[in-house]
């Protein structure tokens, strides 16, 4: 199949969080199956220097211009010669638009809205400049939201030259880019699609996300379990559960995978020394080097150290940690914190690491290696997420011997497996509260002191697989039915084998 991808991140190239990883993993699991795969993504200001160091020239051919309502912005697309098989990556170069950082927050609301409509325009637009007859239009989360909503417009005007399914993957239903009506009625949308019960009316705003999953012919999302939350209510379903329902057996669940070529501790260069499941010795040496590097002098050798990666946001759980640092830390264990993100988290968590310098260190920013060596030096993995489309940084810690503490939610539930089961990989627990991460900490705390029930846990995490080319298959099967769908509704849907 010919397969465009169309996301505001990929990995490792523009990343602030899993939907870089995850749609960099599908994109390589798809090629790999044989799929032509293309993926566009912006040339954001942050990154165009380590474009063109990366090999990103600009592609020829005329000049690009792209309307937003009356306003015509001047954008190019940056292309690097193919060297391998594999994705084929068009970064969208519109400099007025597209300047600053992944999520540009100065810019704010307008900004965001006329980037998402600027790169749904320039997606849809590629494949007839290629000359490449696509079969499907995948768009990942709010930031491409408009690509099916406007391919479903376009095509009903016969504007679109390929009759292509239209995928939408939702990987974290919270951010659904919503705006005022008129806002979007100056992007020169028809007004059908803003009138109730349009496909982007919402509340009597309009909702980008909410335009996709009814104009998309396929939707899914990045876990079972987070597909059945999502419909059962608002709590998880942001608003949106009605329209996930309405969308029947369109609507589902499909598990990201881990991308262990680039997530192997036997050849990850950020570790100070390679180990894997069958070669485990590396591993002590990672954990000493991670207090060493982070001044954990008070942590005893024997004492966990418990690692946390992650955006600073709400949605992580960090609330849940907050009131226990203090005590454990003066208990013996040890921290090491790497995150971004909310202000009043941020000071909170400095203000612990300087009062407890030795036991609690908190490294704010975004740091891929420091990530990687957390993960392969620290006993426990945190992630007490108060939701968890599908989280990929357990996954991580289980491949690098860190045993995970997860909420059950979400993804979270479908890939760590508590330690009181035969099968267990780490600790899982349920209420939204800080007690309840206690009683689990206090549980691996207790497999702690048993030296071989441990080895046996981690053993069994690090040999977790969570395989791209499996999910793969399930997106496969999932553009084949839509295509067989779509061609019984006369929606067209040609799909190549
Ligand atoms: P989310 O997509 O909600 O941010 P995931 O667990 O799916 O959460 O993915 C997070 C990814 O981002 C992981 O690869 C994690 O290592 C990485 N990450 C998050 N914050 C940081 C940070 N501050 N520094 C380095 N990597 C980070």
């Amino acid at each position: 199949m010919n397969i465009l991808l169309v996301s505001a991140e990929y990995a490792p190239l523009a990343k602030v969080g899993g939907l870089a990883d995850a749609v960099a993993g599908l994109a390589g699991a798809l090629a790999a199956r044989g799929h032509d795969v293309r993926v566009v993504l912006p040339a954001y200001g942050a990154i165009v220097d380590r474009a063109a160091e990366a090999g990103f020239r600009p592609a020829g051919g005329p000049p690009l211009a792209l309307r937003t309502g009356t306003v015509f912005r001047r954008a190019a697309w940056l292309e690097r010669p193919r060297a391998t098989r594999g994705p084929r990556l068009y970064l969208l170069d519109a400099p007025e638009v597209f300047a600053g950082d992944i999520y540009d927050r100065a810019g704010g609301p307008p900004l965001a809205l006329e980037r998402a409509a600027l790169l749904a325009q320039a997606a849809l637009l590629l494949p007839q400049r290629l000359g490449w007859p696509v079969d499907i239009v995948h768009a990942h989360d709010a930031h491409a939201a408009l690509v099916p909503v406007c391919r479903r417009l376009w095509f009903d005007a016969a504007v679109l030259p390929e009759a292509a399914i239209s995928v939408l993957t939702i990987h974290n239903l919270a951010h659904q880019e919503i705006h005022p009506l008129d806002a979007l009625a100056a992007l020169g949308l028809p007004a059908t699609a803003l009138a109730y019960p349009g496909l982007l009316e919402f509340h009597g705003l309009a909702n980008l996300m909410k335009g996709a999953i009814v104009a998309a012919d396929t939707v899914n999302t990045v876990s079972p379990t987070y597909a059945t939350e999502t419909v059962a209510g608002a709590e998880f379903g942001c608003g949106l559960e009605g329209a996930l329902a309405a969308r029947g057996a369109a609507y589902r669940g499909i598990l990201n995978g881990a991308d262990y070529r680039s997530w192997n501790p036997r050849a990850d260069r950020a570790l100070p020394a390679p180990f894997s499941a069958a070669a485990i010795a590396g591993r002590e040496h990672c954990r000493v080097a991670l207090r060493r590097e982070l001044g954990l002098v008070d942590v005893a050798p024997g004492r966990l150290l418990c690692g946390f990666v992650g955006r600073l946001v709400a949605q992580k759980g960090v609330e849940l940690l907050l009131p226990l640092l203090e005590r454990l830390a003066e208990d013996g264990l040890g921290f090491a914190l790497l995150g971004s993100g909310d202000g009043a988290l941020e000071e909170r968590l400095r203000a612990l690491a300087d009062a407890h310098p030795g036991s609690i260190a908190f490294v704010r920013g975004f740091d891929d290696a420091l990530a990687r060596r957390i993960y392969g030096g620290s006993d426990l993995f945190l992630m007490p997420s108060l939701f968890e489309p599908c989280g990929l940084g357990q996954m991580y810690a289980l491949r690098y011997g860190a045993a995970p503490i997860v909420r059950r939610t979400g993804g979270l539930a479908d890939t760590v497996v508590d330690a009181a089961l035969p099968d267990g990989d780490g600790f899982v627990f349920d209420d939204a509260r800080p007690d309840a991460l206690l009683a689990a900490l206090r549980r691996a705390e207790a497999l702690w002191s048993d030296r071989s029930g441990w080895a046996a846990l981690q053993q069994r995490g690090m040999r977790r697989l969570f395989d791209w080319d499996r999910s793969a298959a399930d997106y496969e099967l999932m553009y084949t039915q839509a295509a067989v769908a779509g061609q019984a509704a006369g929606r067209g849907g040609h799909v190549r084998g």
